[in-house]
């Protein structure tokens, strides 16, 4: 009697255990109970704060954690050392998650909620640190649940650096690394949770430098010519250009030398351009516009001009049909709840965005769905969404009210807040991977709908041109 006990006690912990792998409700319990451990994983990238294309530790440190989960790694893809590819399983769909991890320069901050350098070059004001572990425990843990299913199906993960500036996903595109990819999900740090079907705008940057001849400014002017004039014939050129370009373009611009003395006629002087717009075409315009305004330039003022594309990225292509899924698993898995200490941390930072105190609704409810959300940042997620069916969302990991880029998504990143927002998307990503897995109509249709958004005729042409990855970028 107490043998059958004993046995049947055994039997149904076994069972538990099979069941823990195989029940999706139990996958994402087993993910709730390695929120710690991943935790330490993003407050390590967060400490190691690397920026664009500098990120070793931080790519290493995750390139570690899928290995002794079971997956291949193939390192330094698309001649970029900090980029990588982890993959576990075989044959379609081929599901993509993407992970980003690099810094901002000039933005170091303590985990305090007053503004405290840390005193390091960059910080992570953009929660890539949250972004790159939460992605990479989804890829984990659906990997476990494909493995205990014996199910048909590849997982990976895409570590792509430098996604400030440095457009790394459109280098990892050119190259077709995508190109056998059925769905890629990412998702962003944030200050609430949504999964709206959001826009992000196309965009183009170079730095312009012109060239020209040094003299004494007042013995001998008339030997020089100003690379400085230049510079600013151009940007009186592109200034006056605004009023007749479309609606909702951005141009700006920041002049990176302009000479040392003003007893010196400069021979260099550089201008580095940003053009954006919601639709690509009228950003390569623009951008061949501003060209021939810096043509000019250097025409009327005696100087030569070349320029250098730094960045280039499209805008989103955004997917109802994997939107409103990830909608609907977002609003499952639901917010996030402060605990008292958090609540004080959330108030004084609060404080410092002219509130009264932190609105900690707004980090436990999803905000409704919307078929059209405006933004006007840029991502290089842009050039994937081209390339095949892409969707994300964002989960509270700042204290409501806080703007990306800032000092206090900096000290909030180093928080246990950030790690609970991070796992709210690690749940997310995992619980529509299992969808897609489990139901290849629904990948079909996200293909269907991919493939009349994009047209038929679409022909995938980097913004950015035949350029090597600027991996100098931040040097
Ligand atoms: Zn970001």
């Amino acid at each position: 009697m107490r043998k059958t006990l004993i046995l049947s006690v055994l039997l149904s912990v076994t069972l538990i255990s099979v069941n823990a792998q195989k029940n999706e409700k139990e996958v994402l319990q087993k993910l709730e109970q390695k929120s710690e451990d991943y935790g330490t994983i993003a407050q390590k990238i967060w400490n190691f704060a690397e920026m664009g294309y500098q990120e070793e530790k931080s790519a290493g440190l995750l390139q570690e954690t899928l290995k002794d989960a079971g997956f291949s790694i193939t390192k330094g893809v698309a001649g970029i050392p900090t980029a990588f590819i982890a993959e576990y399983g075989s044959g379609s769909p081929v599901i993509a998650i993407l992970g980003e991890y690099d810094a901002l320069p000039g933005l170091s901050q303590k985990a305090v909620a007053v503004k405290e350098s840390a005193n390091k070059a960059a910080g992570h004001a953009c929660g890539h640190h949250l972004f790159g572990t939460a992605s990479t425990a989804a890829a984990i843990s659906t990997k476990e649940w494909l493995a205990a299913n014996n199910m048909q199906g590849t997982i990976r993960f895409y570590g792509t650096p430098a996604e400030e500036g440095g457009s790394g996903k459109v280098y990892m595109v050119r190259e077709g690394l995508f190109n056998d990819v059925d769905i890629a999900l990412h998702w962003h740090p944030g200050a609430q949770n949504a999964a709206s079907a959001g826009a992000a705008l196309a965009n183009k940057s170079a730095k312009f430098r012109f060239h020209g001849v040094s003299a004494h400014a007042a013995g001998s002017p008339d030997k020089g010519r100003s690379a400085l004039d230049g510079v600013e014939a151009m940007n009186i050129m592109v200034n006056m250009m605004r009023e007749h370009i479309p609606q909702e373009a951005r141009i700006h611009y920041v002049i990176t030398a302009g000479g040392k003395a003003p007893n010196v006629v400069p021979d260099f002087a550089e201008v580095y351009y940003y053009a954006r717009h919601n639709s690509r075409n009228v950003v390569i315009d623009i951008f061949d516009r501003m060209v021939k305004a810096a043509e000019g330039a250097a025409l009327g003022t005696g100087t030569t001009m070349d320029y250098e594309m730094i960045g280039g990225t499209h805008e989103l292509l955004p997917n109802l049909t994997l939107q409103k899924l990830v909608h609907d698993n977002l609003s499952e898995v639901g917010g996030i709840e402060y605990t008292e200490e958090e609540n004080i941390f959330a108030d004084k930072i609060a404080k410092t965005l002219g509130k009264e105190k932190a609105d900690l609704a707004v980090a436990k409810n999803i905000q409704p769905y919307k078929t059209e959300a405006r933004a006007y940042g840029s991502t290089d997620v842009g050039d994937v969404s081209f390339t095949v069916p892409t969707v994300g969302f964002g989960t509270a990991t700042w204290v409501p009210g806080t703007p990306a880029h800032s000092w206090q998504a900096v000290a909030a990143g180093g928080t246990s807040i950030a790690n609970k927002g991070m796992m709210v998307a690690a749940k997310t990503l995992t619980k529509t991977a299992m969808d897609l897995f489990k139901d290849k109509k629904l990948v079909e249709q996200a293909k269907t709908e991919f493939l009349e958004k994009r047209g038929a005729d679409f022909k995938y042409i980097p913004l950015l041109g035949v350029r090597a990855p600027a991996l100098d970028y931040r040097n």
